[in-house]
C-alpha cells in the first residue's frame, strides 16, 4: 500500500499556512520509489512557499491488482476533474496482459495533447557529453500510431492506423509556438518524416509552416526526422523547441534526456484545456524503493513545471534556483554522484533537506532561472474546421489472397465495368501490376484500386455493387478505404512506382 504523509506533517512543511486562496492539485504517490520522492519533492515545494491544497488519490500496482485494468480508482477522475492539476509519481505497472497504460488513459481521457520535456546539461557538475544542451521537446500526445487501433488482416500482414487530426496538429504546433515565446526560447524546430508519408506527417508539416508563420519573431525549420534525430543525439546546442508527433516524440525525448546527463532529473508536463499533468519520466524503479536512495529531481522539476503552470511563479523560481545551487554545491544522490565532481553523497531525504537550506539562494555558475510574475501559458483550442468539398472518385479494396498476381488481377479486374475500372494493384505499397517488377517481394495481402471510368462519376452504391461481385467470386476482401478528392485534390497516396 502506498505510504503518505498525513495533513498535518504536510502542514508542518509549509512555509506560510495554507491560505483560503490555496491551489488544489490531485497527488499520486504511486509505487516503488514514488512515496519516497513525492514526500521529498512536496517537502521541498511547500518549504518553498507553494501555496498548494493538497487531494491524495490511490493509482497503480494495487488498483490494477484489485482489479480495475485502468490502475486509476473510479473515485479519482471526480478529484482530477475538480482540481484540474495532476502531480504524479512514478506507479509499476503489474507483469502480464491485460493491463492499460494509465498515463495513456489520463492523458487520452482529459485531453492533455501537449506533453512538454525539457532536457537540461548541468555541467560541469553533473557528467553530460553534451554541456550546452538545454531542449524542449513538445510532443504530441494523442494521436499518430497511439490511436492504438490495430487488426490483424492476413496470415502474412498486421495494421496499426495512424491518425493525424488537423486540430490535433493545430493545437499542438500552436502551444509549441506560445510555450518558446513565454519561455524566450529563439526557436521551434519540427521533425517529420514527411518524405515518406506525404499525408500524415504531411499535414503535420503543413500545419507547422501555416503556425510558424503567425510568429515571425521566432526562427523556425522543419527537420526530415532521421536526419534530424542524428542531428540531436550529436549537436543538441543546435536546437531549442522541437515539436514532433507522438512516436517521434516518445523515442527522442527519452535519448534527449538521457545524452543531457541522467534519465533521473529530466521532468515531463502534460498539458491540456481541461487538465494538466505532471511527472518524472523515469519509472517506479522498484529495486531502489524503501532505501532512501532515489533522487527526486525529475519529480521536483515537474513541480516547479506546475507550480508555474498555476501561476505560482515566485515559488518555483525561488525552488528551481535553490535546487540548481545544490546541484552547483557538490550534494548529490548517488546516481548522478560523481568522485572529484559531487562534493556529498546523500540519500532523498537529505537531498530534500539541501534544497530546502538553500531556498532563497541563486547558482553561481549555472544560469539562474526567472519564473516571478510570469504569466501561465495559455492552452491553445483548434480552430473551427473548414468544410471541404468531397467527392468520392474511387476505392481500395485489400485482398487477403496467395495467388499468382496475373491471376488476382484477371479476377480482380473482371469485377469493374464501364463505370469504374481496375487501376492499380500493390502489395505492401509497391505497384505490381499492371508492370510489376519480378524481383518485388509480395505477402498475401493485396491493395486494389478501383476508379471511376473516364467521364464518370463514382459512387457509394457503386462500392456495394462492387463488393457484391467480388464476394460472388469468391474475393476474401478484408478491408476498404475509400479514395476521396478533397476540394479537388486526392485526398489518397499514389502506389510506390506507380
Ligand atoms: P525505471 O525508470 O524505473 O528505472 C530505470 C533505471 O533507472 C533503474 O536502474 C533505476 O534504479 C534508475 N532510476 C530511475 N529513477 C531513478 C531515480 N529517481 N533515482 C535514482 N535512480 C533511478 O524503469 P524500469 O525499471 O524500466 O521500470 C520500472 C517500473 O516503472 C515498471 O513497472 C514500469 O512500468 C514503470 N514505469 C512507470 C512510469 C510512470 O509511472 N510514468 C514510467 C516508466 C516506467
Amino acid at each position: 500500500m502506498t505510504i503518505q504523509p498525513s495533513m498535518s506533517e504536510l502542514d508542518s512543511w509549509r512555509a506560510k499556512p495554507r491560505s483560503s486562496s490555496a491551489a488544489p492539485i490531485t497527488v499520486a504517490f504511486g509505487d516503488g520509489i514514488g512515496p519516497e520522492i513525492m514526500m521529498a519533492s512536496l517537502k521541498v515545494l511547500l518549504a518553498g512557499g507553494a501555496d498548494l491544497d493538497i487531494e491524495p488519490i490511490s493509482i497503480g500496482e494495487h488498483v490494477y491488482l484489485a482489479g480495475n485494468t485502468a490502475g486509476i480508482a473510479p473515485e479519482a477522475w471526480d478529484s482530477l476533474r475538480r482540481t484540474r492539476v495532476f502531480y504524479k509519481a512514478p506507479i509499476t505497472t503489474p507483469q502480464g496482459g491485460g493491463y492499460k497504460s494509465l498515463n495513456v488513459t489520463v492523458r487520452k481521457t482529459l485531453g492533455m495533447f501537449s506533453n512538454v520535456r525539457p532536457s537540461v546539461a548541468y555541467a560541469p557538475f553533473v557528467a553530460t557529453k553534451h554541456p550546452g544542451m538545454n531542449v524542449v521537446i513538445v510532443r504530441e500526445n494523442e494521436e499518430d500510431l497511439y490511436a492504438g487501433i490495430e487488426h490483424r488482416q492476413t496470415d502474412d500482414v498486421y495494421q496499426c492506423l495512424k491518425l493525424i487530426s488537423r486540430p490535433g496538429c493545430e493545437k499542438i504546433v500552436r502551444y509549441a509556438f506560445e510555450y518558446a515565446r513565454t519561455n524566450g526560447r529563439k526557436k521551434v524546430t519540427c521533425f517529420t518524416k514527411d518524405n515518406i508519408m506525404k499525408l500524415t506527417d504531411g499535414l503535420f508539416h503543413q500545419v507547422f509552416d501555416e503556425i510558424a508563420a503567425e510568429y515571425p519573431q521566432i526562427e523556425n525549420e522543419h527537420w526530415i526526422i532521421d536526419i534530424g534525430a542524428a542531428k540531436l543525439a550529436d549537436t543538441p546546442e543546435a536546437f531549442d523547441v522541437i515539436v514532433m508527433p507522438n512516436l517521434y516524440g516518445d523515442v527522442l525525448s527519452d535519448v534527449a534526456a538521457q545524452i543531457a546527463g541522467s534519465v533521473g532529473l529530466a521532468p515531463s508536463a502534460n498539458i491540456g484545456a481541461h487538465c494538466a499533468m505532471f511527472e518524472a519520466i523515469h519509472g517506479s524503479a522498484p529495486r531502489r524503493a524503501g532505501q532512501d536512495l532515489a533522487n527526486p529531481s525529475g519529480l521536483l522539476l515537474a513541480g516547479v513545471m506546475m507550480l508555474v503552470h498555476i501561476g505560482q511563479g515566485d515559488a518555483a523560481e525561488r525552488i528551481h534556483n535553490a535546487w540548481l545551487k545544490t546541484m552547483e554545491d557538490g550534494v548529490h544522490t548517488y546516481d548522478i554522484f560523481k568522485e572529484g565532481v559531487s562534493r556529498q553523497k546523500v540519500g532523498t531525504k537529505a537531498f530534500a533537506d539541501a534544497i530546502i537550506a538553500r531556498l532563497g539562494q541563486t547558482p553561481k555558475t549555472l544560469p539562474s532561472v526567472a519564473y516571478a510574475g510570469s504569466v501561465p501559458l495559455k492552452v491553445p483550442e483548434a480552430v473551427p474546421r473548414k468544410i471541404a468539398r468531397k467527392d468520392l472518385v474511387g476505392i481500395d479494396v485489400f485482398v487477403h489472397s496467395t495467388t499468382a498476381i496475373d491471376d488476382i488481377a484477371a479476377t480482380m479486374k473482371a469485377a469493374g465495368n464501364d463505370m469504374y475500372q481496375l487501376a492499380m494493384i500493390t502489395n505492401r505499397g509497391v505497384k505490381v501490376w499492371p508492370n510489376g517488377a519480378p524481383e518485388t517481394f509480395c505477402t498475401d495481402h493485396w491493395r486494389c484500386r478501383y476508379l471511376a471510368a473516364p467521364g464518370k462519376q463514382f459512387n457509394r452504391t457503386m462500392v456495394v455493387e462492387l463488393l457484391r461481385t467480388l464476394a460472388q467470386s469468391g474475393v476474401d476482401f478484408i478491408k476498404t478505404e475509400h479514395l476521396f478528392n478533397f476540394d479537388g485534390t486526392p485526398g489518397y497516396s499514389l502506389g510506390q512506382g506507380q
